[in-house]
C-alpha cells in the first residue's frame, strides 16, 4: 500500500462509546460533516469527528463512506460542547451530537434555506383599526390583534395562532391590511417602544454585569416577578449586540416561549434578526433557524433547553430565564441539564451567562451565595416590583383541620371568590398537579382502579366516562359497579380540574368560569384565546394547574385559590417542598400585578409548615438558607454530587441481579464514593416492565466521575444488559 489513506473517524447513532474508521476519496472533507456509512448490513447516517491516514483497521477491510454531505454541521466550540457532555452525561458521542442537532439533517437534506418572511400592519390597517374587521372573523382578529402588540410576527408566531393563518393573511393581504418582508440582513426598521428608564436595583445590576462583558463570568440575578428581570435582560442584550456580529442565547423554560414574550423581544430589538428555537416550530423552520444561528446571521436565538446546543460563531452573552425550572433537564436520551451545559459553555467561550429567576434552584443560590469558598457566580438582587403602584399579594393559610370543606373548597375560599365576582374582578383556582388527579373510590370496599401495566391509579375522566393511566395511556370504560365487591356507589375521589370546575359551577351558576390543563390547551392557539379573554374580562373564574407562564399581565385577577398542597409537602422527593415554594411563589405573582390588590389562600391542614410562613413573608431566601442546612445535614445536593442508575425488566430478578452486581463493582470502584443499595422507585411498574435503582453519592465530583468512567463502561459489557434496560442519570432531579 502506497497510496495515502484518508480515514475518517465517524460517531454513529449507537449505544457504543467509540468512533468507527471509513475510508474516504474525498480528501477535503472536514470535522463536522455529515455522512452515510454502511454499519453491517444497514446504512447509517454518522458524523466526522476525526481524519487520519493511519487505522487499526487492515485497509482491506476498512469499508468506504456512502455519502458525503456538504454541510459543516458544527464548528470546533460545539465539538468541545459535544465532548464535554459525552463524557459528563457517559453518554456515547455519536449519540450525543446526533441528538443535539436538528431532526431534519440526520437525514441529509441539503436543500437551501427557504425564505422566510415577516408580517406588518399596513398604516391604512392601523388607522381602521379592529373594529372594521367582519365581527365573526376571530381568527383575523387574533392576528390584527397580535401584530398591533407586535408590529411585526413571523410564520412560526403566526402558525402559532391559528392553523388557519395562511387564509387570514391572504385576506389581509387582499384588503390592503397587510405588508410582508423577507428576511435579510439589512433590513431594518426601527420602532420606538416605551423604554422605562433602569430603576437603582436594575442599574446596579446592568452596570456590575456590563463590566465582565469580555470574559466569562456566572451571574444569579434574583428578583420576584415584575421586578423587572427581563428589562436587565434586554439592555444586557442591546450591550452585548454593540460589537458587530455579536450573537446573544436566551434560554427559557418551554412553556415560557409564548408570542407574547416573542413580542416583547422583537418590538425591543427590530433591527436585529431574531429567530426561536423550539418544539412548536416545523422540521423546515428548526432547521432554517438553526442555520441563521450557525451562519452568525441571527444575532438574538430564543430557544428552550436543546438549543444550548446551537452553533453560534460569535456568540457573546447567555442569559437563562427562571433558571431554576425543572425543564431545562432533560428525561431521556442525552441527560443534560441546560443550565448546567450553559455554563460549561459560557466558560468555554469566554462569555458572561446571567441566570435570572425568583426561586433560584437550591444549586444556584449555594453557588451564589455560600460565603465559605470562593463564590461560584455573582449575586445581584431585584427586591422590588418594577411598576410603580403595584404590590406583593397578601398570602392567607386556611386551616383545612379546622373548617368544612365542601368538595374541596372551605367557606373562607368560597366567599372570596364571591367577592370578587361582585367587584367584578377575576381569581385563579390552582390545583397542584402532581398527584391530584381523581381516582375512582369504592365506597364500601375501597377499591380503586388500578393500571394493570403500571403501579399507578387509574384518572378518572368524567367527560368521557372514562378511566386512564397517565404513565402508559392504557384507558378503559368507567365500570359502573365496584368489580371487586359489585356495590354500584363509586365516586371519584381527589381534586381533579373537571371535578373542581362543576363545583365551582354549583357554586357560582352565573360565573363565566374557564378550565385550563393539558386536555383543554393543547395548542398555542387555545393559549392565546385564554389570554385575550381574560384581558378583556370575558371570563370570572380560571381553574387551572401548572399556571401559567411568566410575562402576562391579568390585570383584573385579584384572588388566587391554592386547593390543596399537602401531598408535596410529605413527599419521599428531597426536592419536593423546592419545587412547591417556587410554584407558589410563581402562581402567587399571579394575583394582583397591575393595579388591583392581591389575595392568595392557600388551603392547607398544616398552616404552620415553615414553607408556609417563608411564603407569606415573599421570603424565599430564608426558606432557601433552611432548606440548605436540610441538605447539608443529609448529605444531599447542593453538598453531594449524585447518580442514578435505573434499571428495568420483564422480570423483577433480572434487574435486581443486575443492580446488585452494579453496586458491587461501583463499592470496588471508590472508597469515596458511598453507593447505596438498590430500591424499588415509586413508580415500581412501568408499561409492564418492572423497575427499580440505585444511588451513588459523593462530596466530590471528580471522585464521583472518576468512578464513573471506570463503571459505566462495565455495565455496557455487563451480560445482564441485555435483559436490562438500563441508564446512568448524572445530577438526577427526579427519583
Ligand atoms: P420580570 O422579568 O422580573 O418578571 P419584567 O422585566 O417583565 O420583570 O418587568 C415587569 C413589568 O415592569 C414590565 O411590564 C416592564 O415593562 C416593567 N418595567 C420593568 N422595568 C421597569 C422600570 N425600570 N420602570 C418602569 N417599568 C418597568
Ligand atoms: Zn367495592
Ligand atoms: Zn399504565
Amino acid at each position: 500500500m502506497t497510496d495515502t489513506l484518508h480515514i475518517l473517524k465517524v460517531a454513529l447513532d449507537v449505544p457504543l462509546d467509540r468512533v468507527f474508521d471509513y475510508r474516504t476519496d474525498k480528501p477535503n472533507t472536514q470535522i463536522g460533516q455529515y455522512v452515510v456509512v454502511p454499519f453491517g448490513a444497514r446504512k447509517m447516517i454518522g458524523v466526522v469527528v476525526g481524519i487520519s491516514d493511519t487505522s487499526s483497521i487492515e485497509s482491506k477491510k476498512l469499508k468506504s463512506i456512502i455519502r458525503l454531505d456538504p454541510e459543516v454541521i458544527f464548528d470546533e466550540q460545539s465539538f468541545k460542547l459535544f465532548q464535554f457532555c459525552s463524557q459528563y452525561y457517559h453518554y456515547p458521542l455519536g449519540q450525543t451530537i446526533l441528538s443535539a442537532v436538528p431532526s431534519r439533517l440526520k437525514k441529509i437534506n441539503t436543500k437551501a434555506m427557504a425564505k422566510k418572511y415577516l408580517y406588518r400592519l399596513t398604516p391604512k390597517a392601523i388607522e381602521l383599526g379592529i373594529d372594521q374587521l367582519p365581527p365573526r372573523q376571530t381568527t383575523l382578529k387574533r392576528i390584527v390583534m397580535a401584530l398591533i402588540d407586535a408590529t411585526l410576527l413571523d410564520e412560526a408566531s403566526l402558525r402559532s395562532m391559528s392553523s388557519a393563518w395562511k387564509k387570514s393573511i391572504e385576506t389581509l393581504d387582499e384588503m390592503g391590511w397587510i405588508e410582508k418582508e423577507e428576511i435579510t440582513l439589512d433590513d431594518k426598521v426601527y420602532i420606538q417602544a416605551p423604554i422605562p428608564s433602569l430603576n437603582d436595583e436594575q442599574k446596579k445590576a446592568f452596570d456590575e454585569i456590563s463590566k465582565t462583558n469580555k470574559t466569562f463570568a456566572a451571574w444569579l440575578l434574583y428578583g420576584i416577578t415584575g421586578s423587572g428581570k427581563t428589562e436587565v435582560y434586554i439592555r444586557l442584550i442591546e450591550e452585548a449586540l454593540k460589537k458587530e456580529h455579536a450573537q446573544v442565547l436566551v434560554l427559557v423554560p418551554e412553556i415560557n416561549l409564548t408570542p407574547q414574550l416573542e413580542s416583547r423581544f422583537r418590538a425591543r430589538f427590530e433591527k436585529y434578526m431574531l429567530v426561536t428555537l423550539h418544539s412548536h416550530l416545523t422540521d423546515n423552520e428548526r432547521l432554517t433557524h438553526w442555520r441563521l444561528a450557525k451562519e452568525g446571521q441571527a444575532q438574538i436565538v430564543i430557544g428552550t433547553r436543546l438549543s444550548i446546543f446551537t452553533p453560534m460563531p460569535h456568540l457573546s452573552l447567555i442569559i437563562i430565564d427562571e433558571e431554576h425550572d425543572a425543564s431545562f433537564k432533560q428525561q431521556e436520551g442525552l441527560r443534560y441539564h441546560a443550565r448546567d451545559v450553559a455554563i460549561f459553555r459560557a466558560k468555554s467561550e469566554n462569555i458572561p451567562i446571567v441566570m435570572g429567576t425568583a426561586t433560584p434552584s437550591l444549586e444556584t443560590w449555594f453557588n451564589a451565595t455560600k460565603t465559605k469558598d470562593a463564590k461560584k457566580f455573582g449575586f445581584l438582587k431585584l427586591t422590588s416590583r418594577a411598576v410603580l403602584d403595584s404590590t406583593l399579594p397578601e398570602i392567607k393559610c386556611i386551616d383545612i383541620s379546622k373548617s368544612t370543606v365542601t368538595k374541596g373548597f372551605s367557606p373562607y375560599l368560597v366567599e372570596a371568590i364571591r367577592d370578587r365576582l361582585n367587584k367584578k374582578e377575576q381569581s385563579l383556582i390552582f390545583i397542584n398537579r402532581r398527584g391530584f388527579a381523581p381516582v375512582l373510590l369504592c365506597s364500601s370496599c375501597q377499591w380503586t382502579g388500578r393500571c394493570h401495566r403500571c403501579s399507578s391509579r387509574l384518572v378518572v375522566h368524567l367527560n368521557q366516562k372514562r378511566l386512564r393511566c397517565h404513565h402508559c395511556g392504557h384507558d378503559e370504560k368507567m365500570p359502573l359497579q365496584c368489580p371487586s365487591c359489585g356495590n354500584t356507589d363509586l365516586y371519584p375521589t381527589g381534586l381533579g380540574t373537571q371535578r373542581v370546575e362543576e363545583t365551582i359551577k354549583e357554586f357560582f351558576p352565573e360565573a363565566r368560569i374557564l378550565r385550563v390543563d393539558r386536555d383543554s390547551t393543547k395548542t398555542k392557539e387555545a393559549l392565546n384565546d385564554l389570554f385575550l379573554k381574560m384581558k378583556n374580562r370575558e371570563i370570572d373564574i380560571l381553574i387551572g394547574t401548572q399556571m401559567l407562564s411568566k410575562g402576562h399581565d391579568f390585570p383584573y385577577l385579584s384572588l388566587v385559590g391554592v386547593l390543596d398542597t399537602d401531598q408535596a409537602l410529605y413527599s419521599p422527593d428531597f426536592r419536593a417542598s423546592e419545587r412547591l415554594f417556587s410554584q407558589l411563589m410563581q402562581v402567587s405573582g399571579r394575583a394582583g400585578r397591575a393595579k388591583t390588590k392581591g389575595e392568595v389562600y392557600i388551603q392547607t391542614a398544616f398552616p404552620n409548615h415553615p414553607i408556609f410562613e417563608a411564603l407569606k413573608t415573599h421570603d424565599y431566601e430564608h426558606f432557601a438558607n433552611e432548606l440548605l442546612k436540610e441538605r447539608e445535614l443529609a448529605e444531599l445536593s447542593p453538598f453531594a454530587f449524585l447518580v442514578l442508575l435505573k434499571g428495568e425488566a420483564h422480570q423483577l430478578t433480572h434487574v435486581m441481579q443486575f443492580l446488585n452486581d452494579a453496586m458491587i463493582h461501583a463499592q470496588n470502584l471508590s472508597a469515596h464514593v458511598t453507593v447505596y443499595n438498590p430500591v424499588r422507585p415509586m413508580m415500581e411498574r412501568l408499561k409492564g416492565m418492572e423497575r427499580a435503582q440505585l444511588v451513588l453519592q459523593a462530596s466530590s465530583r471528580v471522585a464521583l466521575q472518576k468512578l464513573l468512567n471506570d463503571w459505566v463502561p462495565y455495565l455496557r459489557e455487563n451480560k445482564l444488559a441485555q435483559k436490562v434496560k438500563w441508564v446512568v442519570d448524572v445530577d438526577p432531579l427526579e427519583f
